[in-house]
C-alpha cells in the first residue's frame, strides 16, 4: 500500500490534523466563550443547529442568482433552502419581500441605497456619534463618500432623538431618504413619526434594525415593517442567527432591491449562510425564543435599574436617558473617575465582555470615549432569568465602583458561566 492510502485523504482530515495551530485557537476560543460572559450588546451565542447549516457542505455551492432562476447547475437545494429563508423572514417580520442573500448588514445597506439613490443624493440619518452606524454616514464609510449625508442628533437634555431636529433638517435638505436606526441607542425610535416626516417631504424611509430585529421577531418590540419603505437587518445580532445581512420591503421595491444585490453589490451568495440564516429564522418564530427576548429586555431594565442606584450615581456613572426600552443600555461615565476604556477593561478583568462606546457629546477619543454599551442578548440566550440578571447587574456595578475586589468578582463570573455551559456537543480537546 502506498503511503497516501495509509494516510487519510487531506481532503478528509479533521483540523486538527490538518492545521493543529488553527484548531488550537479555535479550542482557545471555545474555552473563552464558555468561562467568560459576554455583555457585547451586539453579540449573540447562536444555536448549535446554526452553527450546523453554516459550517456545511453548502459552503461548496456556486449559486450566482435567485431561487428558480441561477447561473449554474445543481442548485435544488439551494434553491429550497433559500425558499424557506425567504418564506420564514417573510411570515417572521410580515414583509412583502425578503433577500436574505447580502453579505453582511453594511451590505445590505450599501444594495438598498444602491436601488433607492444615484450616488450624490442626500441621505438624512442619526449621527455615529450620537448612536448611528458607520454605514449611516461617517466620513470614511461607502454612505459618506458616495451619497450626501446630513445627520440629526439627540437632546442634550434628555439623550433622545430630537425629532424637532430631523423635521427641520428634512425640510432644508430635502432628503431623499431617510434612515432610522441605531448601533447604541436605549430607546424605541417614534416610526410613526419618521413616517410622518419622510412622506412630508417625498423621502423613503429605511429603518436599519439590525440589533433589534430579534426583538421584533420576539413580540417585545414594534415592527418597523408597516412603517418602512426598506427595513434592512443583520441577522447576527439579537436575532441570534449566523453572521449576515438581509433587506425586507414592500412589493413595489423588490425587483429593485433584488438587482441591487445581486449583480449590483454581490455575485455568489453564501449558500452556507443562507441555509443558516434558514434555521435562525424557523428557530427565531419558536415559543423558545419569544422568552428569550422577554428575559433579554427584562434583564436590561435589571441592570438599568441597578446601575441608577445612589452608590452608582455617586461614582459619577449615570444610564443614559435613565433606563430602556430594548436590549442594551449606555452608561456615561463623563464625571466618573473611569474613561469607557477603563471601564471595558475592568470588566474584562473579572471575565465580562463589553464595549467602549462613544456617547453623545463625548468629549474623549473614539479609541477611549466616555460611554459603556452593556447588552443583554447573549446571557439571555445562554438561559439567564431575571434571578441571574439581578446577580450580574450586583457585579457589574461592584466592578465599576471604586476599590473592586477583583479576584473575588471573577470567582462569582466563573460560577455563573459554569452554570450555562454552552456547546455540550462540541468537544472540548479539538486540539
Ligand atoms: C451592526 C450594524 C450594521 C452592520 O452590520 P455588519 O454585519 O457588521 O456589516 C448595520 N447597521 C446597524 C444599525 C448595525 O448596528
Amino acid at each position: 500500500m502506498s503511503t497516501a492510502q495509509l494516510e487519510t485523504a487531506v481532503i478528509d482530515r479533521s483540523l486538527r490534523e490538518a492545521d493543529p495551530e488553527v484548531a488550537r485557537e479555535l479550542t482557545g476560543e471555545l474555552g473563552r466563550q464558555r468561562s467568560e460572559l459576554s455583555m457585547i450588546a451586539s453579540e449573540s451565542y447562536t444555536h448549535w443547529a446554526v452553527m450546523e447549516a453554516q459550517g456545511s457542505v453548502f459552503m461548496n455551492k456556486l449559486a450566482e442568482g435567485y431561487a428558480g432562476l441561477r447561473y449554474s447547475a445543481g442548485c435544488d437545494h439551494v434553491d429550497a433552502v433559500e425558499r424557506l429563508a425567504v418564506a420564514r423572514a417573510k411570515s417572521l417580520f410580515d414583509a412583502e419581500h425578503v433577500n436574505v442573500q447580502p453579505h453582511s448588514g453594511a451590505q445590505a445597506n450599501a444594495a438598498v441605497y444602491d436601488a433607492l439613490l444615484d450616488p450624490g443624493d442626500t441621505i438624512l440619518a442619526l449621527d455615529l456619534a450620537h448612536g448611528g452606524h458607520l454605514t449611516h454616514g461617517m466620513r470614511l464609510n461607502f454612505s459618506a463618500r458616495f451619497y450626501h449625508c446630513v445627520a440629526y442628533h439627540v437632546r442634550p437634555e434628555d439623550s433622545l432623538v430630537d425629532m424637532e431636529e430631523v423635521e427641520r433638517l428634512a425640510r432644508e435638505h430635502r432628503p431623499r431618504l431617510i434612515v432610522a436606526g441605531w448601533s447604541a441607542y436605549p430607546r424605541q425610535l417614534d416610526f410613526s413619526e419618521f413616517r410622518r416626516i419622510a412622506d412630508e417631504v417625498g423621502a423613503y424611509l429605511m429603518i436599519d434594525m439590525a440589533h433589534f430585529a430579534g426583538l421584533v421577531a420576539g413580540g417585545v418590540h414594534p415592527n418597523p415593517m408597516p412603517y418602512a419603505d426598506v427595513v434592512t437587518s443583520t441577522t447576527h445580532k439579537t436575532l441570534g442567527g449566523p453572521r449576515g445581512g438581509m433587506v425586507l420591503c414592500r412589493g413595489e421595491h423588490a425587483a429593485r432591491i433584488d438587482t441591487a444585490v445581486f449583480p449590483g453589490q454581490q455575485a455568489a451568495p453564501l449558500a452556507h449562510t443562507i441555509a443558516a440564516k434558514a434555521v435562525a429564522f424557523k428557530i427565531a418564530a419558536g415559543a423558545e425564543f419569544r422568552d428569550c427576548q422577554r428575559r433579554t429586555v427584562a434583564g436590561a431594565r435589571i441592570i438599568a435599574d441597578r446601575l441608577s442606584t445612589p452608590d452608582v450615581a455617586a461614582a459619577g456613572i449615570k444610564v443614559l436617558t435613565g433606563g430602556t426600552d430594548v436590549h442594551l443600555l449606555l452608561l456615561d461615565l463623563r464625571e466618573s473617575e473611569l474613561t469607557g476604556r477603563q471601564a471595558e477593561d475592568r470588566l474584562q478583568e473579572i471575565g465580562i465582555s463589553v464595549n467602549r462606546n462613544t456617547i453623545p457629546f463625548d468629549t474623549r477619543p473614539p479609541l477611549i470615549t466616555s460611554g459603556l454599551r452593556i447588552g443583554t442578548s447573549a446571557l439571555a440566550t445562554r438561559g439567564f432569568t431575571a434571578y441571574d440578571f439581578t446577580a450580574i447587574a450586583e457585579v457589574v456595578a461592584s466592578a465599576l465602583l471604586p476599590g473592586p475586589d477583583v479576584l473575588e468578582l471573577r470567582e462569582r463570573v466563573a460560577r455563573m458561566a459554569d452554570k450555562y455551559p454552552i456547546y455540550q456537543a462540541l468537544s472540548a480537546d479539538l486540539d
